[in-house]
């Protein structure tokens, strides 16, 4: 049964924030989050009857440090409650998929890379994936071999971030093995040993990330980045040798802020077309796998035929086999705490709800 889980996760006010002395506009207890509209007086409604505040309920909200609250919530306890169980569940042959989901500066990069002083999800769920191999070695007969592939989609085109630049870096394929379902083309596989192998993987692509070859600034922040870890187990299961893979996609998608095409033209104009349809396109995967989920728990409910659009962009084919199936899926939205950023931060809350 496909399972679906929601975090939100606010961070810090930043300089640019607090220098407008902007307001804190997030609340959050237990699993809700509560959002306020400023701009709407205590006890009144604005035009039209809309509401000073709207609640939302996830699996996780959590909190920043700037909140004051005790139970703040750090890269380590990111990791403890969304990445142990992807390590988990890859070892039990699940695949797994974690995205990222906000505006951009709201926090996407932090909970998924990390910086120098505090590593995110990625680096921490390569190291428990190591450390558990470490252990079952030593215990086990079985045998592992990890994979890494790092890749960009921007403007519906795939490009490969851990090959120096060829003619296969850019503008890969995206084709269909019959029994394995999509891939890319040409994409660059490394084996890792260590976790030392992939930090340094990491670290390759990421520069390659900033540095984009378009010439634009800032492509990184309107471009999706999937970093995938194909696991392999091999061990003797009643003296017959079997072979057990998984994949994780952990991903960094483009910022959610409205690519609406107001003053866009040419370029802009295609590449926010495009950001959007990824984004919409993902949403409305995970809803319909949401639906699906909701159906397997309750016998009672009809079977519907739920229809999920995986082709209607790069982005969700390219994960389909990591998500619905036996897939875990953890999506992450992230939100800025400050008033001057209600609309984006009420539309990311939104899409976060609906994937529930
Ligand atoms: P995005 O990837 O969404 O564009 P970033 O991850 O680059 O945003 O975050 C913007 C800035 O905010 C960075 O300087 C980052 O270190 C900081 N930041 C984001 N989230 C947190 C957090 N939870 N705690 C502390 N700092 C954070």
């Amino acid at each position: 049964m496909a399972s679906v889980k929601v975090a939100v996760r606010v961070r810090p006010m930043n300089r640019r924030e607090k220098d407008l002395e902007a307001k804190c506009i997030i609340h959050m207890e237990k699993s809700k989050t509560t959002i306020t509209n400023l701009k709407i007086p205590e006890g009144g409604t604005g035009d039209s009857g809309r509401e000073r505040t709207k609640t939302f309920t996830y699996d996780f909200s959590f909190y920043s440090a700037d909140t004051k609250s005790p139970d703040y919530v750090s890269q380590e306890m990111v990791f403890k409650t969304l990445g142990t169980d992807v390590v988990k569940s890859a070892f039990e042959g699940y695949n797994a998929c974690v995205f990222a989901y906000g505006q951009t500066g709201s926090g996407k990069s932090y909970t998924m890379m990390g910086d120098s002083g505090d590593s995110g999800l990625i680096p921490r769920i390569c190291e428990g994936l190591f450390s558990r191999i470490n252990e079952t070695t030593r215990w086990d007969e079985a045998s592992f071999r990890t994979e890494v592939s790092y890749l960009e989609i921007y403007n519906e085109r795939v490009r490969d971030l851990l090959r120096r630049k060829s003619s296969k870096t850019f503008n890969l394929r995206v084709r269909e093995h019959p029994k394995e379902g999509p891939y890319v083309e040409d994409l660059s596989k490394h084996l890792v040993q260590n976790y030392g192998d992939v930090e340094e993987l990491m670290d390759a692509g990421n520069i390659n990330r900033t540095t984009a070859a378009t010439g634009m600034n800032d492509v990184s922040s309107r471009s999706h980045a999937i970093f995938t870890i194909k696991f392999t187990q091999a061990k003797f299961d009643s003296e017959m040798p079997c072979e057990t893979v998984s994949k994780i996609h952990l991903v960094d998608l483009a910022g959610s802020e409205r690519a609406d095409a107001t003053g866009a033209t040419g370029v802009r104009l295609k590449e926010g077309g495009n950001i959007n349809k990824s984004l919409v396109t993902l949403g409305n995967v995970i809803s319909a796998l949401a639906d699906l989920s909701q159906d397997a728990v309750n016998p009672l409910v009809k079977k519907k035929q739920v229809f999920v659009p995986y082709r209607d962009s790069v982005l969700t084919w390219l994960l389909k086999d990591s998500l619905g199936g036996n897939s875990k899926t953890i999506m992450i939205a992230t939100i800025s705490p400050a008033d001057v950023n209600y609309g984006e931060t009420l539309s990311t809350l939104r899409y976060a709800n609906r994937a529930k």
